[in-house]
């Protein structure tokens, strides 16, 4: 099970290194999950002019690493919030000349705890990215993300340090639809908690493989059985779909969406 966080981690890395060669970073990613060194390892190689992945020598590379470099900007919670003026100081470093490294990377850290005007202060520089910006917003839950973020960003798993302790609220919807009943929602709000929920619920499940230990809220509830006729992968990609349909929960047709999750689970 080692292997797996191991093979996630190369295959992570591999996957910008493409970008790399493409020339192609400029997009917006959303890091689920707790390996940051993983995503430090992200922005040396987005700056490192020395090597193709990255080399660990140079001066970009090392001052990365110290998490001290110039075209490196972190925006965290102050407490249990992020501010909106936080928010707008990462907006403006994106908007200033870049000192040496080609690309201007901005971290958001704990994005759960972005206050709604900071939220939305963000999500204008999320549709109109500046040239040669790189943004990686960080959280360990969906919960409490504006939909209009998870859905400007692309989305990569991170390895888990530890499994989140925090239980997952169980939504006997989510269960129902897991073991193939119908379910319905005629409230858009009660359908995004369910939409949210699922995911949260996939995610945790996924966590609890990678770093094989079991879950027992997830065991008495019966979801191992179910979930584990899948493969990691095709619960990623659920939860891929999960969250695409939970950003536009306010307007799609729920009957439709309901139907195009559970073909993924066939
Ligand atoms: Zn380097």
């Amino acid at each position: 099970m080692k292997l797996f966080v191991m093979d996630k981690r190369k295959e992570i890395l591999d996957y910008f290194n493409i970008l790399k060669k493409r020339d192609s970073f400029g997009t917006s990613y959303l890091f689920i999950g707790e390996d940051y060194t993983l995503a430090n390892d992200i922005f040396k190689l987005i700056n490192c002019q020395n090597n193709l992945c990255f080399c660990d020598e140079c001066w970009d590379c090392k001052a990365i690493e110290k998490l001290n470099h110039p075209d490196l900007f972190f925006v965290e919670p102050e407490g249990l919030t992020t501010k909106i003026d936080k928010i707008r100081e990462g907006i403006r470093f994106l908007t200033l000349k870049s000192f040496r490294a080609k690309n201007k990377i901005l971290v958001i850290k704990d994005a759960q705890s972005l206050s709604l005007g900071a939220s939305n202060a963000f999500l204008k520089t999320l549709e109109e990215p500046v040239n040669n910006s790189f943004i990686a917003i960080y959280t360990t839950k969906l919960e409490g993300l504006l939909p209009t973020i998870i859905s400007r960003c692309r989305k990569i798993f991170l390895p888990f340090n530890d499994i989140i302790e925090e239980k997952p609220f169980l939504n006997d919807e989510v269960y129902t639809f897991l073991k193939g009943g119908q379910v319905d929602f005629k409230d858009r709000k009660k359908f995004g908690l369910f939409l949210n929920n699922f995911s949260d619920i996939l995610l945790k499940y996924v966590v609890s493989k990678v770093k094989n230990q079991n879950n027992h809220l997830i065991e008495t509830k019966g979801y191992e059985i179910i979930l584990k006729r899948f493969t990691i992968e095709k619960i990623q990609d659920m939860i891929d779909c999960v969250l695409k349909i939970y950003s536009t929960h306010n307007s799609v047709n729920i009957k439709l969406a309901l139907n195009l999750i559970k073909m993924k689970f066939v």
